[in-house]
């Protein structure tokens, strides 16, 4: 149970959340036409005669589109439909040149599943109520010209899977924690592309607001919010407002809000249509569409590892650290690239602090993901071999580290040209050693009297005379036999 409340005139408010999220379909084909589904493309190229809505056009299911939703459905542990169908949503806008929405209404191809979030609160499992197919529209715009709009069909046709959940979130944490767990997943799957900046995820966000543990109050819904910040803030902002409106005698009304990403306020758009509005009835282009057993075992059978699983495996077999397993199991890409690095040969429990501390800083650094790493798994676990094998300390793979971003080269070759291996040398170390106790003869004796903090001096002074290059573990043991 999250303790989140909203504090208010008359006490506490707890808040309760639904998230409709819109995932666009990774395919390379419109959801019922072969037009492509580039991003960035000029406006009005991937249109073909079925997405403009010609009269006699007729849609034909892209069977990948209907795979990837039946996979993302088994990837929440979701009935699947083997019987669903689709229906028309009539409404009149300028983007939408069929002048209705093919979408499924009454008969979804998933049905009800979950997924587990975490938040600093513990876990929790959010149900999800459905998931359906349908098109997205194209779109307007209406700022290049004071007196004109233009139509960008680009987008008419592709397919999206909306995932509805259940009202089970109480807290802008937990709406955060399931839109990211959502999008962890469908990027896993493949099923979804993941990109909340260029609109391929995006989410409407029903907030209510009720004494704890009374009945549900009026949702408002807020639409097309695109980033798990948002969505948090449209929480908040709907949560605070809601209890004001209530307590001031006032009565929430069930209506469709947007956000305002510059204010951090949401705004009145219009009130809530209801299903009758848009006259939905089935498609009679279209047949219902049946899978069989054989294909839904194959959708079964081609999913990955996912997240969870994928964590738990971390830590039980390879001895990962919780949090570790943790982060690099929160993408997939950074999962894919973690174990390229142990197929590489690296160890795993220092594959990944190397991998959470040091890659994840210098990606940081330089504002780029890890998809776009300077340096590859291969050569990383070079590094960490040479840190294994003894050449390199922790300080001079630091210092490797540094030069592989730079110039792109690999580890043994930079060792080799900057001269940077590390030394176990002991005639040289010994060497040094002699030099920097004679010379601190007064902290030699503060030592022997007990002074034992001072074994760090006689330390970093070795280190630092033999430019870092000395085996750390030899020095401290020639010291330890200098100083006895
Ligand atoms: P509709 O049929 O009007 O679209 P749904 O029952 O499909 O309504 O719910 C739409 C979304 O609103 C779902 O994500 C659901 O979890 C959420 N929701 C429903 N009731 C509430 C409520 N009282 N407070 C917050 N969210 C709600
Ligand atoms: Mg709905």
């Amino acid at each position: 149970m999250s303790s989140y409340r909203i504090q208010g005139a008359t006490g506490e408010w707890e808040v309760v959340i639904g998230l409709e999220v819109h995932a666009q379909i990774t395919s390379n084909a419109k959801l019922f036409s072969g037009a492509s589904t580039a991003f960035g493309s000029e406006p009005n190229t991937n249109v073909s005669l079925i997405d403009a809505a010609m009269p006699g056009m007729l849609p034909v299911p892209n069977a990948e589109c209907v795979k990837q939703a039946v996979r993302t459905g088994l990837a929440i542990d979701a009935q699947i439909h083997r019987w669903s169908r689709f229906d028309r949503k009539n409404y009149f806008y300028a983007d939408l040149p069929q002048g209705y929405q093919i979408s499924q209404l009454y008969h979804p191809i998933v049905g009800e599943g979950s997924l587990t979030v975490e938040t600093d609160e513990g876990e929790k499992v959010i149900g999800v109520e459905r998931i359906h197919i349908e098109q997205d529209a194209g779109k307007l715009m209406h700022d290049q010209h004071p007196t004109m709009s233009y139509v960008d069909l680009n987008r008419c046709g592709v397919a999206l899977m909306e995932i509805v959940s259940k009202p089970d979130m109480r807290s802008p944490a937990e709406a955060g924690a399931y839109m990211k767990k959502l999008r962890a997943i469908l990027r896993y799957v493949g099923s979804c592309d993941g990109n909340m900046e260029q609109g391929s995820m995006r989410a409407d966000v029903n907030v209510s607001v009720r004494k704890p543990g009374a009945e549900f109050g009026t949702r408002t819904e807020t639409k097309n919010v695109n980033s798990v910040r948002f969505i948090q803030q449209v929480v908040e902002y709907e949560a605070r407002r809601q209890v004001d409106v209530i307590e001031e005698g006032g009565t929430i009304v069930q209506e469709t809000r947007l956000f305002d990403p510059d204010k951090g306020v949401t705004r009145s758009m219009r009130s809530k249509e209801d299903a009758h509005d848009y006259r939905y009835f089935p498609d009679p282009d279209l047949l219902p569409l049946v899978l069989t057993e054989d294909f839904v075992e194959e959708c079964k059978a081609s999913l990955p590892e996912l997240p969870d699983a994928k964590r738990q495996r971390y830590v039980e077999a390879l001895g990962i650290t919780p949090y570790n397993a943790d982060v690099i199991t929160s993408d997939v890409e950074t999962a894919r690239w973690f174990e390229a690095l142990l197929d590489a040969g690296a160890e795993a429990k220092a594959g990944a602090n190397w991998l959470t501390s040091e890659l994840f800083g210098a990606l940081n650094r330089l504002g780029k993901d890890i998809g776009q790493s300077p340096v590859s798994p291969e050569q990383a676990a070079q590094l960490l071999g040479l840190v294994a094998d003894g050449t390199l300390s922790g300080s001079l793979a630091k210092q490797v580290f540094e030069i592989m971003l730079e110039t792109g080269d690999d580890p043994a070759r930079i060792v080799e040209e900057k001269g940077l291996k590390q030394t176990s040398d002991t005639g040289a170390i010994e060497a040094v050693i002699s030099e920097i106790l004679s010379a601190n003869a007064d902290k030699v004796d503060q030592y022997k009297g007990g002074k034992e903090a001072l074994f760090g001096f006689f330390v970093g002074q070795t280190m630092k005379a033999m430019a870092g290059k000395a085996n750390p573990q030899v020095v401290n043991e020639l010291l330890k036999k200098a100083l006895a």
